[in-house]
């Protein structure tokens, strides 16, 4: 096997059990491991430190398989540790039928680059990782075996690819799915995820608890959800009651299926408005014409996706929270969301401080929203810890 010799001091975050190897930090590499190949990583002193799947081409050298010398990385590895992942999420949500539930969640899940998803009877996987690829067989060969899916279909066509020197790849890899759609029950609402065409794998799972917490606060309430997509806030809103449902995006598809979404779940679409429309400048019309919210969601696209974009970010999540602040009636409510890896949730709550003290109201955190528990976050790896949000009511 392969050997990558670190800088001296360099080994400190693999101590600390964090999963990669940045290109800086290496010494040397013994040999010219191919991509995906695993190595041996070795601190400057000579002592092991991971079995890492290598990459030539991205700036992430390594991301670590396992910190034993003994491993084997072979087909069973990845069995064992997808069997393991998948029995967490069977242990937590159950498997209730028609249920949708992230199953491999990356780094977190000891398995860099993999991510899988259950949507109903369905499985997609998304392998951006050189080490994901080399093992492609065998982690299809686990996936089709250990979740007994109708049909197994691959979605590796995020931007990461491209850094990581992958060809993109999708499309049904087991089984059959025509036309690639599958129905879904979230905690009591049915939504139609579209598996070839929608984002990320189709449908947006981290946020199934929070829709389910922000729905129940929606009763009654005039709601304006930002950044909309197929409208699954929406019908949560609509589930509990809500007096009026206002839904933004600006895109015309996303919006067809959140006006499907309404009518596949029998709820009112005489409460319901849809706006195809860019939120900046919406939400600054609705202010100039005056309108008001007892509830506004914002879930925008990730707009930092390294720390590196973090300031205009910045600039772009103060805009929208400042301006929904001047949306909301007296005791309204703001749920604010950022799934940006490279903001923190400290400098998301400042920005969003920032945000009311600039729009001139006195408002109060009543809550902090996370991904849903099957998209954990492993301890040694922060970065896994992208999405967060805040509840805030105004006085
Ligand atoms: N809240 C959604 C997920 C939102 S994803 C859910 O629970 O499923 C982000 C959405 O923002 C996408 O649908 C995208 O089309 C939309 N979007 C991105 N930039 C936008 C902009 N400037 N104005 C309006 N919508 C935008």
């Amino acid at each position: 096997m392969h050997k990558v010799l670190l800088k001296p001091g360099r080994e400190k975050s693999l101590l600390r059990r964090h999963p990669w190897v940045f290109s800086g930090a290496i010494a040397s590499v013994e040999g010219s491991p191919a991509a995906g190949e695993t190595v041996r990583i070795v601190a400057q002193d000579g002592r092991f430190l991971a079995l890492a799947a290598y990459n030539p081409v991205s700036q992430i050298s390594a991301r670590v398989w396992d910190w034993h010398e003994d491993t084997r990385i072979d087909a069973g590895f990845f069995r064992a540790r997808i069997a393991t992942a998948i029995r967490m999420r069977a242990a937590l949500l159950g498997t209730q039928a028609g249920g949708a539930v992230r199953l491999i969640h990356g780094e977190s899940d000891g398995l860099p680059g993999l991510i899988a998803d259950r949507y109903a009877d369905v499985v997609v996987m998304q392998i951006s990782s050189a080490g994901g690829h080399r093992w492609r067989d065998a982690i299809t060969a686990a996936l089709d075996e250990l979740t007994g899916a109708r049909a197994l279909y691959e979605r590796s066509d995020a931007d990461v690819l491209e850094l990581e020197g992958l060809e993109q790849r999708t499309g049904v890899v087991r089984g059959t799915l025509e036309p690639p759609q599958v129905e879904i029950v979230e905690n009591g609402a049915k939504f139609r995820v579209d598996i070839a065409r929608g984002h990320k794998t189709g449908f947006y799972l981290d946020q199934r608890d929070n829709r389910q917490f922000v729905g129940k606060l929606a009763t009654g309430r005039d709601v304006l959800n930002c950044f909309c997509y197929t409208g699954a806030f929406t019908v949560h809103a609509l589930l509990n009651g809500a007096k009026s449902v206002a839904s933004v995006d600006s895109s015309a598809d996303a919006l067809l299926l959140a006006r499907e979404h309404v009518r596949m779940n029998g709820l009112p679409e005489d409460r319901c408005e849809w706006i195809e429309a860019d939120v900046f400048q919406l939400l600054r019309k609705l202010r100039d014409q005056g309108r008001q919210f007892d509830l506004v969601i914002l879930d925008p696209p990730k707009f930092a996706p390294t720390p590196a974009t973090a300031e205009r970010a910045a600039r772009g999540y103060k805009d929208i929270n400042l301006l929904a602040f001047k949306l909301l009636r007296p005791g309204g409510l703001l749920a604010t969301f950022s799934c940006s890896g490279g903001i923190s949730a400290d400098l998301f709550r400042k920005i969003v401080a920032g945000a009311a003290l600039d729009a001139g109201t006195d408002a109060q955190m009543i809550g902090q929203f996370h991904a849903a528990p099957d998209h954990p976050v492993s301890l040694a790896f922060p970065e896994g810890e992208y999405l967060k949000g805040l509840l805030c009511r105004v006085g």
